[in-house]
């Protein structure tokens, strides 16, 4: 069924979903209603976001191809309108898994240019220089039809959906879509609730371009806004200001430590990020992976 991937997949999502090598069949879609015509579906892979209304179905990423029917039927107990534009947040395959079966039905697939860039060729995904997996080239039809550069704005279902790119922060593609009149902002993988965020580097993903998203994402945030994580549960500007935070501190520890002249090894045994760590639940495999992450960004090799 993962025919857009091979060999080792599961270790390239096994930061996003862990769960992944369970069955897809035993996924069950969750349908969360946040307000009028706006919901955030959960299954496997990226949080999943939409809009509802007269105009047709908006649909922030799509997950994997096996999930589509099902996907498609939740939004069926929504609403009798079909599928009429299709977001990408960014390129990886747990968010754009469901594009060439919502392509094929006749959905408007939309992206930042990078996104389609990326996905018209094979990718070696990397992790701090060491390859990991291979993702095939996509068929035309799952890639976007419409690219952009900095924004585009959506004028449906009486709402103003303005997507903004924002630079190399998890990949080089991202784009964080803010629904103005309904509240709502689904920042696609900038934000990992609860956990250190996978930041793809050989993407172009890097610590400063994150921490600068989640900052682009709260200017347009109030106490009210809810917001979809890429991956994790529903949250509010709070948790986003709690994660920027911890990013920041947690990039300069690891900066001041490289100016000392430490090599990576010696940073990561200084543990110099381990209070976010425990604040998270992370392991200390997973410390000693981020540190080597922010080390990367920053221009340690
Ligand atoms: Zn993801
Ligand atoms: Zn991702």
């Amino acid at each position: 069924m993962h025919r857009a991937t091979r060999s080792l997949v599961p270790m390239l999502f096994a930061f996003a979903t862990p769960a992944l090598c369970q069955n897809l069949d035993d996924v069950q879609i969750q349908t969360l209603q946040l307000t009028d015509g706006v919901y955030m579906l959960i299954g496997q892979g990226g949080n999943i976001g939409l809009s509802v209304g007269e105009d047709g179905v908006f649909i922030i990423d799509d997950q994997f191809a096996p999930l589509t029917d099902k996907i498609l039927a939740a939004i069926a107990e929504i609403t009798s309108e079909s599928v009429r534009f299709v977001f990408n947040t960014h390129w990886h395959g747990d968010h754009t898994g469901g594009n060439e079966n919502l392509g094929r039905a006749g959905g408007l697939i939309v992206a930042h240019e990078n996104v389609r860039e990326r996905m018209s060729v094979e990718q070696v995904l990397r992790r701090i220089g060491r390859p990991v997996s291979t993702t095939q080239a996509s068929p035309d039809v799952a890639l976007p039809v419409i690219t952009f550069a900095e924004e585009v704005t959506f004028h449906i279902n009486g709402d103003d959906l303005h997507a903004f790119h924002v630079a190399n922060a998890h990949t080089d593609g991202d784009a964080i879509v803010h629904f103005v009149g309904a509240n709502v902002v689904h920042m696609g993988d900038t934000f990992f609730r609860d956990r250190f965020p996978f930041i793809d580097t050989a993407s172009g993903g890097s610590i400063d371009g994150i921490i600068a998203a989640a900052g682009a994402a709260l200017a347009v945030m109030d106490e009210d806004t809810q917001v979809i994580p890429g991956h994790g549960a529903l949250s509010g500007r709070e948790d986003v200001r709690t994660y920027r935070d911890a990013l920041k501190t947690m990039r300069d520890a690891v900066a001041e430590l490289m100016e000392q002249g430490m090599s990576l090894e010696q940073i990561q045994a200084a543990r110099p990020i381990r209070a976010q760590a425990a604040m998270w639940n992370q392991s200390e495999a997973s410390e000693e992976g981020f540190i080597a992450t922010i080390h990367y960004g920053l221009g340690g090799r």
